[in-house]
């Protein structure tokens, strides 16, 4: 599959996908406290997508059990939601979340504390997120594919900290993932060009420790292998001729 452009009506409905998403993020943050289970989140996640109508991006893909990826402390990405798993004073959860509008996608994810937390774990969540801001700087249409990923890795190393390699940022549309990867790191050549209408979800996962992760025996919940804590953050992104739009975000909502 190659690389699709998105048209003016097709934008619109990403546009609005994105909007309900930014939304949803900002229901599910407002509940998270301790005491409350992984599968609270992904409760009211799911309820609040549902209630516009859309349906969660996530639910039985490749058979993923649930509406929202949930992910613990050195969980990088995809934990299970479950209602034994109980977040405790300290802990950093990130939350993953998709939504299908009108047949498209998007996609976004956030990294909260749950009531204090070290100080450390407070760096990693503003790097990782400034680390995606960083990386939209470069993407305008004219320059090329790795430069996001070069202005992401860039950023977050200067802090000591290591970028996931085995999971990449993505084109999405009808399609949740769809070409082409966007790794947050940069790898030999520059990646191509990118073009106005091009639609990408940009994520970068970033881990306190070493950059190594692996998988458990749910064949989901990714975890860095020295079990350091990890960031994710995560929008929706229109490539333009000027400053891209992210469609997932809003400044004033989680
Ligand atoms: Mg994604």
């Amino acid at each position: 599959m190659s690389v699709t452009i998105k048209s003016e009506h097709e934008i619109e409905l990403m546009r609005e996908a994105g909007r309900i998403l930014s939304i949803v993020h900002d229901e599910m943050s407002k509940i998270i406290r301790p005491g409350i289970s992984t599968m609270d989140i992904n409760r009211r996640g799911e309820e609040v997508i549902r209630s516009y109508g859309c349906i969660p991006s996530f639910l039985n893909y490749n058979g993923f059990p649930a509406a929202i990826c949930v992910s613990v402390n050195e969980e990088v990405v995809h934990g299970i939601p479950n209602k034994k798993r109980i977040l405790h004073e300290g802990d950093i959860v990130s939350l993953d979340a998709g939504v299908i509008y009108k047949g498209y996608h998007s996609d976004a994810a956030r990294t909260h504390p749950v009531g204090v937390i070290a100080e450390e774990d407070q760096k990693l969540i503003d790097v990782t997120k400034q680390s995606f801001f960083e990386g939209i700087k470069m993407a305008k249409a004219g320059n090329h594919l790795f430069d996001i990923s070069k202005a992401i890795q860039t950023y977050a190393e200067s802090f000591g900290f290591s970028v996931v390699r085995e999971m990449v940022g993505h084109g999405i549309g009808t399609k949740l993932h769809e070409e082409p990867q966007v790794p947050n790191f940069k790898p030999i050549g520059r990646g191509m060009k990118l073009r106005p209408g091009m639609t990408l979800a940009i994520e970068p996962m970033i881990n306190r420790g070493k950059k190594e992760i692996w998988q458990l025996d749910d064949d989901w919940t990714c975890v860095t292998r020295d079990s350091q804590n990890s960031a994710h953050y995560e929008n929706t992104v229109l490539i333009t001729d000027g400053e891209p739009e992210l469609f997932s975000y809003n400044k004033d909502l989680a």
